[in-house]
């Protein structure tokens, strides 16, 4: 086994590389670790490498899985989020890459209001359009975006979207290319800022980062194939 030390060396090395051909600074681009799937040891050991964003796509298992890790990583939730899970979700994440819909939205605003959280969201868009990926089309994005900047206890301040996976990371740089293009857009039209851009994986975070993401979300690259999750036994009586 590499320690997870080197690994993240040669994988900032990459996204350096990325950001140069890009022309844009590395110290835009900030790795959120992906946990799902792997215990709270490997969040430790992340920990201790330097990772402070862990990203993780269920509600259940992060809370089994973030009190029994480490204090101090900043959590992020970036897989999609039930309405009916949204007062755990905001317990748990600071962060949630992957509100999709305005009636998820006005969840979070609602609970957020009464529990007194301000979480932080992006909206996750599909911008390539296949039937079997969460988000946003992009033609509905708007009316949510002007949803967000009134509701006042949620921060919008980018968007994310997942590629379709392709052999070759070279075939979905249209995907990044447009999400950059449609934050363009949507900044000017509504005079905002939404400088965040979630996009990129192990597969094709380096075309990502050339095309402008600001949180890549690394799981396999980092933490190697995910084992099998099993739900965790309840704590007993
Ligand atoms: C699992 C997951 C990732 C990380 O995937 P890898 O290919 O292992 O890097 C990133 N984003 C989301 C939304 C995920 O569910």
């Amino acid at each position: 086994m590499r320690e997870l030390a080197d690994i993240l060396e040669e994988v900032k090395g990459t996204i350096a590389e990325a950001c140069r051909k890009a022309g844009r600074s590395p110290d835009e681009v900030t790795i959120v670790g992906v946990t799902k799937t792997h215990g709270p040891e490997v969040v430790r050991e992340a920990w201790e490498a330097g990772i402070r964003i862990f990203g993780e796509n269920k509600v259940q298992e992060a809370a089994w899985k973030i009190p029994e890790s480490v204090s101090g990583p900043d959590w992020h939730l970036i897989g999609h989020l039930q309405r009916n899970k949204v007062r755990a979700a905001l317990e748990l994440f600071s962060t949630i890459h992957s509100v999709d819909s305005l009636r998820l939205l006005e969840q979070i605003e609602r609970v957020a209001e009464e529990t007194g959280h301000r979480p932080e969201i992006l909206l996750e868009v599909n911008v390539s359009g296949e039937a079997s990926k969460d988000g946003l089309p992009p033609d509905q994005v708007p009316e949510v975006i002007e949803a967000a900047l009134n509701a006042r206890n949620v921060t919008l301040t980018g968007l994310m979207t997942m590629a379709p996976f392709a052999p070759d990371p070279e075939t979905v740089r249209p995907v990044f290319a447009r999400l950059r293009e449609y934050r363009d857009k949507w900044e000017s039209e509504f005079g905002i800022g939404l400088p965040r851009l979630s996009m990129g994986m192990t597969h094709d975070y380096r075309v990502a980062v050339e095309e402008g993401a600001t949180w890549v979300r690394l799981g396999t690259v980092l933490f190697g194939e995910r084992p099998k999750w099993k739900p965790q036994p309840l704590p007993e009586e």
